[in-house]
């Protein structure tokens, strides 16, 4: 075990981040790596400057006007009778209870470092801020990063030390702070960040999850996230059930989830090329039709809009226990992936990116 010191130092270094052998960013499934193949659908206006100078992160507004506190106080309170994901576990967080994540009060970060991997818009040329959490709720049995998600890896970490974390980040020039398995540790998040905007932090938050959010949170998280960032992983309950360790629900709960933060944030806007607002979407191509893609590109059209960013992923590989699950213990066929993009494409999305 490291000390807090030396964790620390291994993440913040300057010209390095701390890794712990996971290949891309998130929760609970196989993350951005693919090439891009994103349909250029507007030029961003030469001499965009002025945009750019003219956003702020919102987080900043609802600081100014004392809201970020109040919110903050109420995610507190749902800690103590844990109901922070979907899974309602009702333990008592806050007096060292720990439900289906896990987790208890101590916050615990696995990494934190400019990440490379992600989709173009939020890497840029600087890379993308990201910020790995311990533990996970939804616990895919394909996890591609078990040993943090699973295992718990990594290091219990102060508030200040995690706000600290965000302005490293931003001093090193990431366009964003990419928060990664975040649903678990909300009220640590907020807290966090409103020591880093008395530090200085402007960048856009990034709320990377694998889609099994609560409303009640991600209505607290109105104004303060700026760029949505889930997974759609099943359309099929049994699935769901099979495949995320009893989330059953999953289905019906992610897609509650998206329409809200779609509803807070939109469709993403970019500035230079930069993601700086709105909703991207990640679905990784599962073997065997496991994913159910067909329905999850309608339903991105008909409930989202066809301008939504979507990243159909092809990148799965059966890591942690998928050899036991016999439907999903091969990678995805080069057929499956083209079955994949030519029904996004026939559902008529517009950004589709993809391989
Ligand atoms: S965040 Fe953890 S303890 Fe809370 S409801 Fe979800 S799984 Fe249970």
């Amino acid at each position: 075990m490291k000390s807090r010191r030396e964790f620390l130092g291994g993440c913040l270094a300057a010209g390095g981040s701390l890794t712990l052998g996971f290949a891309c960013a998130g929760g609970g499934g196989c993350r951005g790596t693919s090439e891009p193949a994103v349909r250029a659908r507007e030029a961003e206006p030469l001499g965009a400057a002025p945009r750019e100078a003219a956003f702020e992160a919102g987080y900043l507004r609802l600081e100014r006007e004392g809201e970020l506190k109040r919110r903050e106080e109420t995610l507190w309170k749902i800690f103590e009778r844990c109901r922070c994901c979907p899974r309602g576990c009702g333990v008592n967080r806050l007096d060292g209870e720990k439900g289906i994540c896990s987790s208890s009060a101590v916050l615990k970060v696995a990494s934190a470092g400019p990440h490379f991997g992600e989709e173009p818009p939020l890497v840029g040329r600087r890379g993308s801020g990201t910020i790995f959490f311990s533990n996970c709720s939804l616990l895919c049995i394909f996890c591609q990063n078990w040993t943090i998600n699973h295992h718990g890896e990594g290091d219990a970490v102060s508030h200040e030390d995690l706000a600290e974390m965000m302005l490293s980040l931003q001093r090193r020039g990431c366009h964003n702070i990419n928060l990664v398995t975040p649903s678990h540790v909300v009220p640590h998040i907020v807290r966090a960040l409103r020591i880093a905007i008395r530090g200085g932090l402007t960048a856009p938050l990034v709320y990377n999850t694998g889609g099994y959010d609560s409303l009640e949170v991600l209505q607290l998280l109105d104004g303060v996230v700026d760029i949505y960032l889930p997974d759609f992983k099943y359309q099929d309950n049994e699935i769901a059930t099979r495949l995320s360790t009893g989330a059953e629900d999953y289905p019906e709960v992610a897609a509650a989830a998206i329409k809200e933060m779609h509803r807070q944030v939109g469709d993403i806007d970019q500035i230079d090329g930069i993601a700086r607002r709105g909703l991207m979407m990640r679905h990784l191509v599962l073997p065997n039709r496991q994913a159910g893609t067909d329905r999850f590109v309608e339903f991105v059209a008909r409930e989202l809009s066809v301008d939504t960013y979507v990243n159909i992923m092809g990148q799965y590989r059966p890591l942690h226990r998928a050899n036991e699950f016999e439907e999903v213990s091969r990678r995805v066929t080069r057929a499956e992936m083209a079955e994949a993009l030519a029904w996004a494409r026939e559902a008529g999305l517009t950004r589709i990116q993809g391989g």
